[in-house]
């Protein structure tokens, strides 16, 4: 059996929360102060908020610019998490078709979307590669939008040797175990905004200025420092955790990049991909699907549904790039701990299917 995705914990994580559980200090405390630092430096921002998970840290970011009415874009080729997150905040998402080659924003249709309403973008770094920021940020400043990274697939991805969740106001990244680096459940924003940066530490600890002094609403989405600890050592891992997973991606593009009927994922110009999924668009994907189940290779369909379509939004939206998508994708594993033997078996099965 090989699973679409396996985290990493090593002995290093265990002690870390060890320590914690024996300090007795288990909610949000210094583990989670350093992690927090430590994160917003790597990502190359002044500041790191941590949140109990990245659906509540889209919902922070948001708020810490005051998006809280109005519009925001958001593309439908998407986890769920990026759009709802928009209405918890106060506001309605709109939603932008993506580009066939590289599953991110499109920058014309994003244009088309713009309403005297609209208040913010959240370009998505999906699979771990990053939107075509300069185009986004251009848009965004002539129309004087403010823009939120999804980062929560993209730790440590680049775009013109810039870190994912850099480029905007501010950057959103999840620690789910599926994601390049975990802390069980967890979320952080990073941002170089100060006021912003204030506002989201408030939100995200009801509104708590001091001891029982409730200067604005807020909610309890603190992350812990167990998590936290664990956060600590998964990011001291996280630049050879991207290295393995480019190297399974390339041994992946050798093995199936010439099979007709499969297309292999491309690493646009300037772009780091850190393959947090490695994506295949084909025509036959039922067929494929159940030659990995009998091999016992797991996968996932991200995502079997735009935004647009699913029924807690059914809008009337056509996004024809993103339906396209949607019959087509299929992610195999890829992540750093698949043996070279696990590989192959990918990689055979696949050509059994598809020569
Ligand atoms: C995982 C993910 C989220 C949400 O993160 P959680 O930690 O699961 O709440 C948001 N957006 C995208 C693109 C994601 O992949």
């Amino acid at each position: 059996m090989i699973p679409i995705a396996r985290p990493l914990i090593g002995e290093e994580e265990k002690k870390a929360v060890l320590e914690v559980l024996e300090s007795g200090m288990l909610a949000q405390g210094p583990r989670v102060r350093e992690f927090e630092e430590a994160f917003a430096r790597y990502c190359g921002c002044k500041y790191g908020i941590a949140t109990s998970n990245g659906t509540t840290a889209l919902e922070v970011a948001l708020r810490g610019f005051g998006i809280t009415r109005g519009e925001v874009l958001v593309p439908s080729f998407t986890f769920i998490a990026t759009a709802t997150s928009v209405v918890h905040a106060g506001a309605r998402p709109v939603f932008v078709d993506v580009d066939k080659e590289t599953f991110t924003m499109d920058p014309e249709d994003l244009k088309k979307k713009i309403t005297p309403k609209t208040r913010a973008i959240i370009p998505v770094h999906l699979y771990g590669q990053c939107a075509p920021m300069d185009e986004i940020l251009e848009i965004a400043r002539e129309n004087n939008l403010v823009v939120i990274e999804d980062a929560c697939q993209a730790h440590g991805a680049e775009y013109k040797k810039k870190k994912a969740g850099s480029m905007g106001d501010a950057g959103v990244f999840s620690f789910y175990p599926t994601k390049n680096m975990t802390t069980g459940e967890g979320g952080m924003v990073v941002t170089s905004n100060s006021e912003a940066a204030e506002r989201m530490r408030l939100y995200r600890n009801h509104g708590q200025a001091s001891r029982y002094e409730h200067v604005s609403l807020g909610h309890n989405y603190r992350m812990t420092d167990i998590a936290a600890a664990i956060g600590l050592e998964q990011l001291k891992k996280l630049e050879d955790f991207i290295e393995a997973r480019r190297k399974n991606a390339n041994y992946y593009n050798e093995q199936l990049e010439n099979l007709d009927g499969v297309r292999t994922p491309i690493e646009a110009p300037e772009r780091r991909h850190t393959y947090n999924q490695y994506t295949l668009v084909v025509e036959e994907r039922d067929m494929l699907a159940s030659a990995l189940e009998n091999k016992g290779i797991g996968y996932g369909i991200y995502y079997p549904k735009g935004c647009h379509e699913q029924p807690v939004f059914s809008t009337r939206d056509r996004l024809p790039n993103t339906d396209w998508l949607t019959k087509r994708v299929v992610s195999i594993p890829v992540y750093p701990g698949l043996s070279q033997e696990e590989l192959e078996t990918v990689a055979r099965t696949i050509k059994s299917v598809f020569s």
